[in-house]
């Protein structure tokens, strides 16, 4: 993560345990970013349709007329992540590396602190519900069999 700032600076992060990465994309790129995620140790993902529009004035996604009604908006795929601190950024650069074309309409990526994470079946809070089975931990622990 960028190094913490003053909270009264314009730049300021807030600090946290957990962020959640939310990933706006195009919806043909979802496979690739979300095996490359897999590969890093990713396995809680929530995926959702969604549409929406962006600046894209001029582009070859703006669809005709320049009034934004709901039958221009363009189909995109939301794709929210929370994890640790430590893992956001490799975390965002999948994402990038993954769903970038460099063409308008690549999409975005917002950053949030996530106050706790809480497993419903065990009532785990903390590091504790944000560890999953696969996930990162388990994968540089030795014996672990990772697929
Ligand atoms: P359990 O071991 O009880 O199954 P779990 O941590 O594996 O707990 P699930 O119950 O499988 O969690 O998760 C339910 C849904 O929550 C997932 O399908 C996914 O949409 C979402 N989810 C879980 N963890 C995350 C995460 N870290 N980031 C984003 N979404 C998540
Ligand atoms: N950080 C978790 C782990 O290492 C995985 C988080 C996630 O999959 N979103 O188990």
């Amino acid at each position: 993560l960028p190094i913490i700032r003053a909270q009264n600076s314009p730049d300021y992060i807030p600090v946290a345990n957990f962020y959640k990465v939310e990933a706006i994309l195009r919806p043909w790129r979802i496979q690739k970013v979300s095996s490359a995620l897999l590969k890093i140790g990713i396995r809680g993902v929530t995926v959702s349709d969604v549409r929406g529009f962006g600046a894209q004035g001029g582009s070859a996604e703006r669809q005709a007329g320049s009034e934004f009604s709901e039958d221009n908006f363009v189909v995109k795929v939301k794709m929210e992540i929370v994890v640790s601190k430590d893992q956001v950024e490799e975390v965002i650069a999948t994402i990038i590396g993954e769903a970038r074309t460099g063409e308008i309409g690549d999409g975005k990526i917002f950053l949030s602190p996530v106050a706790d994470v809480i497993r419903i079946r065990t009532g785990e809070r903390g590091e504790k519900g944000e560890r999953m089975t696969g996930g990162r931990a388990d994968m540089f622990s030795a014996g672990s069999s990772s697929t």
